[in-house]
């Protein structure tokens, strides 16, 4: 298959200078540690033409030009590579996905890491469940749903490595959604803005109740481009008390 860059760059639709943007893109995985075949870079580059095409007709990002998809989605979803080496874990669910933030592109990267993407909206499920056709995820399924009532089903339950989540919620009420998934020495990682400290102090009840231990908040700037993000993470110690998650909706209105 022809990718999509090098389809428009030959039809002279698009700028030389985004071939540029995906050597960057190369580069900036590589100083996080990641080395992207062509076949994925390809993947990616099929997954932006996608993205930008059904973002005409349902809402899926803000974010459009090339160049900052590939820093605040692509760059952004895989800076997990700073606190967590997904190649040494096995399943990873992420709760909130929207259009496949930051899962997508960890699928991409890690073939050999079971993920699961989760979002209560199903017409993102729909553009999920294409991208994964299309892409051939094998690794990847989309599930429609709500954190509060997949939680509590046996298939679900503490049955993961590692819990993401970009974008979705407080952390008070975000660890009622992710630590439920997330099995006893597995880990919640909550990927955040900067100053960050109000938020997890909000958050120490209810980590504390649901199993968790704060391990460490890491800020760092998203690869020279002014932004600053911080990775929260939490270990499972403790299994989750079976009365939670509470009923759908109830967390966000009633935090722990
Ligand atoms: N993680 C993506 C999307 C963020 S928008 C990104 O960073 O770009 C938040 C998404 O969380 C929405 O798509 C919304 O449908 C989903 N969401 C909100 N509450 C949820 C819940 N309780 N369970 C599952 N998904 C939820």
């Amino acid at each position: 298959m022809k990718s999509f860059v090098t389809e428009q760059l030959q039809k002279g639709l698009i700028d030389m200078s985004d071939g540029d943007s995906w050597v960057r893109f190369k580069s900036s995985c590589e100083r996080l540690g990641i080395i992207l075949s062509d076949d994925k870079i390809q993947k990616f580059q099929t997954f932006y033409e996608h993205l930008i095409e059904k973002n005409k007709v349902m809402n899926l990002t803000a974010i459009t030009e090339l160049d900052d998809v590939i820093d605040r989605h692509f760059i952004d979803s895989l800076s997990l590579r700073r606190v967590c080496d997904a190649e040494m874990i096995h399943s990873l669910l992420d709760l909130g996905t929207g259009a496949g933030f930051p899962g997508i592109p960890l699928a991409i990267v890690y073939p050999g890491l079971q993920i699961c993407l989760v979002d209560s909206l199903n017409k993102r499920v729909g553009f999920l469940n294409e991208m994964i056709r299309i892409l051939n995820l094998e690794n990847c399924t989309a599930v429609h749903g709500r954190a509060e009532d997949l939680a509590a089903l046996p298939l679900y339950r503490e049955k993961f490595d590692v819990c993401v989540s970009r974008a979705v919620s407080a952390m008070n009420v975000l660890s009622e959604y992710c630590l439920p998934f997330v099995r006893t020495g597995g880990t919640f990682i909550a990927y955040k803005g900067n100053q960050v400290d109000e938020e997890v102090k909000a958050a120490a009840r209810s980590i504390k109740v649901l199993g968790g231990k704060l391990v460490k908040c890491e800020e760092f700037e998203l690869d020279d481009t002014g932004y600053r993000r911080t990775f929260i993470v939490i270990n499972k110690t403790a299994k989750t008390p079976s009365r939670y998650p509470r009923k759908a909706g109830t967390p966000a209105k009633d935090p722990i």
